[in-house]
Order: structure tokens, then sequence, then C-alpha cells
């Protein structure tokens, strides 16, 4: 992917002539920069995908994209620069997220603005719009989700529209890649147009907003002379009075100015018996009225696709039956994981094994052969062997979230959130923790209050990460054969009410405050392309390649290498003379058997009092009660630093006990000699709730800082301890 993170810095008093520097452009090559902007969920980053050809992640899912990414195409000999952003609904908002955007926007870094609207959805995406039009800056509008659109029966008049909104409005279907070529086009018509033509719209405020944004101008014209034009003193008086805080904090030095803002505000919300915020609201939205009335006519049998959304809501979204719906979904998609991921992942084993076999032939005995052998390919054959599991379950959470299932989920949670008096928009950004918990932590950036933000940053890690997949499938198929589906099912079950439990726990008892509210944007369902589909477990596999090329290997060769050495060892007992003894039992059967006792037991001692062994020894009396052995403990300890390196270090711990099955289904036999279900569960329990990985750690610290960077590590130790200790007490009476 050729995305880059770029910082910002917002200058818009400041404007750089831009006259000048595109004439030094034009000398080199030319360069166009290209602005994505729009609400969240109206297709940016599919036409960014479409028009740059890059894989940007898609969700039928309000605010996917939480940071910017940028890339470069060549078109007809012109280079253009196409930077996707996170979703705006207006310039005035405080999310930090919606910030970025209207950062980008002050920066007037973008040659053109590429205004994307959602043709079905035109009311709101438009407001958004009004406030782009004040600006002044050179846009294309492009009338996305155009299919959609004709589906409700809207018809929109693109010519009208174009000289309404003062510049051209392209119609197309970004998902099937529809209209792009005439995007560039425009872009290019727009970029070339004079900077004369390109001017803003004034909206028909009533005489007193006009009064009162007349008088904050005059004076923004006294206090920065010769620095603006008219438009743009008029554009910062506006601003102002619809309270901007990052405006008003920019103008801060002037108390005059910010004491004249603040006057006029209250004096208009007192004639007016409204707030200055709404005033400006209205006047837009009555523009926006006025406009589609004359652009866009609705077939009388309309939003036959709004009809059918409705209808699917009133099943999914239930009073009654949507959470058990959403439980039983759920449960379907583990079990047919389970039982279709078994049959390539028998073939990966097999393979595994041919491999294992064949180097095994094919090298001397030695040091080198055993790393090769028992490190590399016992570790990472034991992960690679879940990669079906892993793609399928993708498969599923790509069909939830194409067809806007997905933002459902987070609206049920939300509706159990209130029984607690909480709102749930930690929520939303929660169900991508499924894939991986670190953008899941940096995606909580869409939560406006600090307060609620912290609480979604903190409960992330409960939710089950995919990495954490293949050790739940290794001891849930050990333990549990014929019931390893709904085990799995099981666990993440577990993984959302801890999650949610943490969460009413520490907005009441930890981080307390008030109430808030917000609306739960609901998108339509759409019928996923296949190409979408690939798209996500494209890159799903690709990062498991990825992980299993890095932390795998490193891993599994550390752990291989920790637990060879150090190789002198004083044995307890002197296995050489038992063996010869045992060899001289004239019974052939016998003396097989006792060699192979006293060869296991040499074996076992060996391990123990490797490096490996004493680091696990030294760690287990604190799983003591929950009975986990040393080897437990060291698939814990490495499992911090990377969840999937717990089932690789399970591979090279066991995998250096001759049995006579070899690969997944020799681990699991080892395995499941290894402990009770009982301590399997507990163990399962503990593995899903305990430490964070390192990369997530790092990720809360970067949102949250240090000490909730630590705070979330305690706390989910000491979760993870307490419920699996109760685990097996409780068990333990029972079994
Ligand atoms: P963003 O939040 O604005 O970046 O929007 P995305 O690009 O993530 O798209 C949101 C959803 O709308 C995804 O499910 C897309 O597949 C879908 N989508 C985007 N463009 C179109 C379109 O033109 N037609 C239809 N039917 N769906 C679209
Ligand atoms: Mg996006």
């Amino acid at each position: 992917m050729n995305a880059q993170k770029k910082s910002l810095k917002p200058s818009i008093l400041q404007k750089p002539s831009k006259k000048e520097s595109k004439t030094a452009a034009t000398e080199k090559k030319r360069v166009i920069t290209v602005g994505l902007v729009g609400n969240p969920n109206c297709g940016k980053t599919s036409l960014y995908n479409k028009l740059s050809n890059s894989q940007g992640s898609i969700g039928n899912y309000p605010r996917v994209t939480v940071e910017i990414q940028e890339s470069r195409i060549d078109y007809k000999g012109i280079e253009i620069r196409i930077v996707d952003l996170p979703g705006i609904y207006s310039l005035t908002s405080t999310s930090p997220e919606e910030r970025i955007g209207r950062d980008y926007l002050h920066s007037e870094e973008a040659d053109v603005l590429l205004n994307i609207l959602d043709a079905g959805n035109l009311d709101r995406s438009l407001f958004f719009t009004t406030q782009l039009l004040e600006m002044g800056q050179a846009t294309v509008y492009v009338l996305n989700m155009i299919d959609e659109a004709k589906q409700k029966g809207i018809h929109i008049n693109t010519k009208d529209l174009a000289s309404m909104l003062n510049g051209p409005v392209v119609e197309t279907n970004a998902k099937l890649g529809v209209g792009m070529d005439k995007v560039l086009d425009a872009i290019i018509e727009m970029a070339d147009r004079p900077h004369g033509e390109v001017h803003p719209i004034k909206l028909p405020y009533d005489s007193h907003l006009e009064e009162a944004i007349n008088n904050v101008q005059e004076l923004i014209t006294k206090l920065h002379p010769g620095e603006m034009d008219q438009h743009q003193s008029r554009w910062l008086s506006l601003k102002l009075l619809e309270g901007d805080d990052e405006l008003l904090r920019r103008e801060g030095e002037h108390s005059h100015l910010i004491e004249l803002v603040r006057r006029a505000r209250y004096d208009l919300s007192h004639s007016h018996g409204e707030s200055c915020d709404s005033m400006f609201a209205d006047t837009r939205y009555g523009f926006i009225h006025g406009l589609l009335l004359e652009v866009r006519t609705i077939d009388k049998n309309p939003e036959k696709s709004m009809q059918l959304t409705r209808r699917i809501d009133q099943i999914f979204l239930h009073r009654l039956l949507g959470l058990p719906i959403f439980v039983l979904l759920m449960w379907m998609m583990f079990e047919s994981t389970f039982t279709l991921g078994a049959y390539p992942a028998d073939w990966i084993d097999q393979g595994v094994r041919a491999l294992s076999a064949g180097v095994g032939d094919l090298m001397p005995h030695g040091l080198v052969r055993d790393l090769i052998m028992d490190g590399m390919i016992m570790g990472i054959g034991a992960v690679v062997v879940f990669l079906p599991y892993i793609l399928i379950l993708f498969f599923f959470i790509a069909m939830f979230s194409e067809t806007g299932y997905l933002a459902r989920t987070s609206f049920l949670l939300d509706r159990i959130m209130h029984v607690f008096g909480l709102h749930g928009k930690a929520f939303i950004p929660l169900v991508m923790g499924f894939g991986c918990n670190v953008p899941a932590v940096m995606a909580t950036r869409t939560i406006e209050s600090p307060r609620a933000r912290l609480v979604a940053v903190l409960i992330n890690p409960f939710m089950s990460c995919s990495q954490r997949l293949p050790a739940f499938i290794l001891l849930s198929g050990a333990f549990f054969p014929d019931n390893a589906g709904r085990m799995i099912f099981i666990m993440y079950m577990i993984s959302i009410a801890t999650a949610m439990g943490s969460a009413v726990f520490l907005s009441k008892v930890v981080i307390k405050g008030g109430k808030e509210s917000f609306v739960m944007e609901l998108p339509p369902y759409r019928l996923p392309t296949f190409g979408s589909i690939l798209t996500h477990i494209g890159s799903r596999a690709y990062d498991f390649v990825r992980m299993v090329g890095g932390v795998i290997v490193v891993g599994s060769i550390t752990i291989w290498f920790l637990q060879q050495f150090p190789r002198d060892i004083t044995y307890s007992v002197n296995y050489e003379s038992s063996i010869a003894q045992a060899q001289a039992i004239p019974d052939t059967t016998q003396s097989e058997l006792a060699v192979a006792e006293l060869n296991d037991q040499k074996e076992r001692e060996r391990m123990e009092k490797s490096y490996l062994g004493r680091i696990g020894q030294s760690i287990a009396p604190m799983f003591s009660v929950q009975g986990f052995d040393w080897k437990d403990s060291v698939a814990i300890i490495s499992g911090i630093f990377a969840k999937e390196v717990v089932v690789a270090s399970y591979g090279v711990l066991y995998g250096q006990d001759d049995g006579s099955e070899t690969g997944s289904a020799g681990l699991r036999s080892a395995i499941s000699q290894a402990m009770t279900p009982v301590t399997a569960f507990a163990l399962m329990v503990f593995l899903l709730l305990y430490s964070p990985c390192l990369s997530t750690i790092a990720a809360i610290k970067r949102e949250a800082g240090w000490s909730w960077a630590g705070f979330s590590v305690l706390f989910s130790l000491l979760l993870a301890w307490t419920l699996s200790a109760t685990i097996v007490s409780v068990g333990g009476m029972f079994f």
C-alpha cells in the first residue's frame, strides 16, 4: 500500500500565494493535489482506491478512515496527488477525527477539493457542502452511490446542480469504479480555472445575522490589515459566529474580537429564542431544501432499498429478537468456521509433515537439523495450520461489514449499555478489535468525549483479536473435539461480555463523569461485491504471511534456543546406565518400552533444566491455583510479545516429545494429556483476557499515556487470573 501518514500544519490566515507556487510547478512536471472530503461512509475511500488503484480499508461502517493516506497517479501527463481524509459532518465539530479533515481544509494544501456526496442522501451530505461553499476553494462535486439513488427512484439534474454550486458535478459509482475518468477530467479542468472564477457562495442569512457578520468582519479587517481579502474576512467572521472553537482559539489574542463575537452570539440567541448555532444550521438546511426542490425529483413509488432496509431492520434490530439473532449469527459463524476450516487445515498439516519429513531425511543429524526441524518447522507449522480458519472467519466478518450488519451490532450493544445508564458509543470501534486491537484502539479517535474515549481504549484489548484464535482452536480441538466450534463461540461471548462489564465498571468506578448522547448512524443494507470481500480477505492473508515471516519465526527460534541450552545438564539419574540395563532385558517388547520410557524421562528432565524450563518454572507458581504448568507459563509469557506466538510456543515445546503422531494432530494429542479439560478451559479464558500484546500496549500508550497503558496491563492480568482461578475452583467441584 502506498499510503503515507502525514502531519499537517494548519495555516489559514497566511494564505500562500498559489499562483507563484503553481507556475514553479509547471516548469517541472505538473502536480495537482486533490483532497477527498465529505461525510463518513459516503464512499471516499472507495473512490480513493478506484482512482489510485490502492487498497485502503473500506467498510460499510461509518468512520473507517481515521488517518490521512495519500497516493499519486499519472493522468494525461499530469501527476495527481490524491489525499483520502476522515469523514466530516460539519466544520465546527469537535471530534478529534473530524478535526483532521478540518485542519487539512484550513491548510489549503489541496489545489482542488473533491466533495463526495451520497446521491441517495443529499439532504445530509450537503450540510457540509454549504460550509465548503463559503470557503470558496476550487471544488469538484462527486455524486457517488448514484446506483443506490436510482434504486430509490431519485433523479438529480446535475447540470442545474453544477451551476448552483458553481463547480462541476460528476456522477459515480465508486464501488464499481464507474465515472473515474470523468472525475479526473473535472479535476484537471477545475485546476485550470482562473482564480477569479472560483468564489465563495453567499448563503441567505437573515438580516440580524448578516448585521452581526458585517460587524465582526469589520473588526477583523482592522485587526488583520492587508492579510485577508473580503471573502476571507467574511468567512472568518462567519466561522467565529458559528462557534468554531479552533478559530476562536487562534484569534484568542484579540480579546476585543472575542468579546464582540461572544456578545453578538448572546444577543442573537436572546432576540431569536434559539442558539446562534442553530440559526446558522437553519439557514444551511433552508438552502439545501431550496436547492433540492430545484434539482431533485423523486419517483412516486420511491425508496425501495430504504423500505427494504427498514423492513430488515425491523427484524435485526427488534427489541427482543435483535440480540438473540446476533448471538445466533455469531454462533453460526464460529460453527461453520470450525467445520469448514478443518479440511484445508488438514491439507496444510499434511504438507507441513511432508516437508518436515523431507528435510529430516536430507539433513545430517545435528544442532542445525534440530533447529530447522524442531524450532522453525514445528513453530511455524503449528501456526500456519490456522490460516484457513482465520480466512474463513474474515470472510464472514467482511460479509457482515459490507452488508452493513456490523454497524447494527454496535447499535445492539449500545442498547444493552443503556440498561446501565451508559452510551455504547465505545462499541463502534470495538467491533474492529475482532481483527486486531491496534487499529481498533486508533479508531477510538472518532469519540468526542475524552472520558468515553478512554473507556473505549481500555476495554478494547478484551475483544478477541484474530491472533488469539489459533490458541482457542488448538485447545478446544484437543479438549473438546466434539464441541470445538461452540467453545470458540463461548470464548467470543466471554470476550464481549468482559468488554461490556469492564465498560460499566470503568465508567461507574474509575473514570466517572456525566452522560452524553449521540446519534448512531445506520447505513442502508448493501449487497457486497465479490471484489470487496476478496480485498478484505486478501489483506488478512497478507498480514498473516507477514506475521509468520516475522514475529513467529523469531519467536519459534528464540524459544527453541532457550529450551536447547545449556547443553551441560547434570541429570538426577544416570540415564546411560539405566538404559543399558533396560536394553539387557530379554523380552524385546518390554525392553523397548522401558528404553522409550527412560528416554522420555531424560528428555523431560533436560527440558525442565533448560533456560526455558527455568523461566517457566519460576513463573508457574503464580498459576498453581489454576494448575498451569511451566510450559503453559512459557506460552503465556510469549503471548505478551504477540498473541500468535502462543501456539508456536506450544508447537516447539511439545514438538520434542517423540510421539508416534506428528504435526497438528500430534500436538493436539500431546497437549490433551497435559491437563484436565477444566484447566484447559481456564487457560483459554486466561489467554483471552490477560495483558494486551506489546503493539496494543504501545497503541494504548499513544492514545492515553503510559499510566493508562500500565493500568490496562494490570487490570487485565488481575481479571484473567481471578476468572481462571474461579473457573478451576468451581469446575473442580463438578468434574
Ligand atoms: P468512506 O467512509 O467515505 O471512506 O466510505 P467507504 O469508501 O468506506 O464506503 C462505504 C460503503 O459504501 C462501502 O460499503 C462501499 O462498498 C460502499 N460504496 C461506496 N461507493 C459506492 C457506490 O457508488 N455505490 C454503492 N452501492 N456502494 C458504494
Ligand atoms: Mg474512508
